[in-house]
């Protein structure tokens, strides 16, 4: 077994992680990555086609980081979004009038994976170990040491990045608040017969939103990607039909706003549930994205807290950095999770009322969400707080 010692473990290489791990590669930390996949970055998955929706905070924070440049090539902007409550008659328009920025940018998971993971690849400090599943970690001498069932790994810091169901916040024991919302999310790419013309679509249904997210053209076709969410065994039952079957429900459900669905190449499922530490640190150790905390998608914002997260860390560890002071130590790990946990304690809040409030089906509802639509799209100064949190500025 490989004993290694290193400055920063972080555990999970996914979306979150690589980012964790350019930012603090810049402060010469020396740095492992490990991950129970065999291949980080896996470019030839043809059927992971999920995307993201990169806001304008997010983007200013890769832009000073050096990498939107190639993120931005591979990605759509969002010029518009269309939100419709349950029929055409009921909706409301977001446009950023403003500034010159766009309401945000879509981009594949894999695209972003694979540019980060490239850049990290070439650098000395960093050390990737594939096919590593944590399973205990323990304290000595003020170093934390994590063993898998390939190495032993002893650092001053653990960056828990394993994603939703974290093995390394199972083994710390440390609590969280769970919700279970009985619903999955199906995600379609698709090609179609009009332009997306950059604008975004939430359409919301009695059981759920449906999210339409342009996407960049494919050999030439015209792409996007569906977001719904749902009964589970509604889109248990979607995910084994024919897809001539499936094209015309969807064709139904988008109301021909990128006209006619022409093929589907991706479908998946997710689980929809929502979590949340009871802390964001221990001992020698911070939850980062969603190892820390997973929120119901319907703002398209799990992604863009964790970037949140990323940011905290990259300027606490600058300012520790620069003074010689220890990354691990307490007050470092303290500082984190205060600056973080009540923004996605917030984001936390807000997505799952909005989910709340959208399937509200009783006539009293509909009247005031209509009368509320009615209000917003005469209040510009309202629309634009709604445009900012949307941009995540
Ligand atoms: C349907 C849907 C749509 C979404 N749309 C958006 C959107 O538009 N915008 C947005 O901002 N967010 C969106 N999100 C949320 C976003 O996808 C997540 O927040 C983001 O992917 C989390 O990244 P992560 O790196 O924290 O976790 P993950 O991507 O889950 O990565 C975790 C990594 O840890 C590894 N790992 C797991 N267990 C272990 C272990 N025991 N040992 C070692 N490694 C381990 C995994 O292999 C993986 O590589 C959406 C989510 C869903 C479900």
């Amino acid at each position: 077994m490989k004993e290694i010692y290193t400055n920063i473990h972080i555990i999970g290489g996914g979306l979150i992680g690589l980012a964790t791990a350019y930012c603090l590669s810049k402060l010469s930390y020396n740095i492992v990555v490990s991950d129970k996949k065999s291949t980080f970055a896996d470019l030839n998955n043809k059927d992971d086609n999920r995307t993201v929706a990169i806001s304008e905070g997010t983007k200013n924070f890769l832009e000073e980081l050096g990498v939107w440049k190639s993120l931005y090539k591979n990605s759509e902007q969002i010029k518009e979004i269309k939100v419709v409550d349950r029929n055409f008659t009921n909706n409301l328009v977001f446009e950023n009038k403003r500034s010159k920025s766009n309401l945000g940018y879509i981009i594949k998971n894999k695209t972003i994976l694979k540019k980060i993971y490239l850049r990290l690849k070439s650098m000395k400090n960093v050390t990737f170990i594939s096919n590593s599943n944590v399973c205990s970690i323990d304290y000595k001498n003020n170093y934390i040491y994590s063993k898998s069932n390939v190495s032993l790994i002893k650092s001053d810091l653990i960056i828990a990045a394993d994603g939703k169901n974290s093995k390394v916040r199972n083994i710390i024991k440390t609590p969280l608040y769970k919700k279970n919302y009985n619903q999955s999310a199906l995600v379609v790419c698709f090609t179609h017969k009009n332009s997306h013309n950059n604008t975004a679509y939430e359409f919301f249904y009695k059981n759920g939103p449906l999210a339409i997210l342009p996407m960049k053209k494919e050999s030439g076709n015209f792409c996007s990607s569906i977001v719904w969410s749902n009964d589970a065994d509604i889109l248990n039952q979607l995910m084994s039909i024919d897809e001539s079957e499936l094209i015309n429900i969807l064709n139904e459900k988008i109301h021909q706003s990128v006209g006619k669905v022409k093929k589907i190449f991706s479908k998946n499922l997710f689980p929809l549930t929502s979590h949340l530490n009871s802390k964001f640190y221990d001992k020698r150790l911070i939850y980062v994205g969603d190892s820390a905390h997973s929120i119901h998608p319907i703002a398209g914002q799990g992604w863009n807290l964790g970037m949140r997260d990323v940011k905290k860390i990259f300027e606490i560890s600058k300012k520790y950095h620069e003074l010689g002071i220890d990354l691990g130590g307490l007050e470092f790990c303290k500082k984190y999770n205060d600056k973080s946990y009540y923004d996605a304690y917030q984001l936390y809040q807000i997505t799952d009322k909005l989910d709340y409030i959208f399937k509200l089906n009783k006539p009293p509802f509909l009247f005031i969400r209509s009368l509320g639509f009615d209000i917003l799209n005469k209040n510009d100064k309202i629309k634009n707080l709604i445009s900012d949190f949307a941009m995540g500025v």
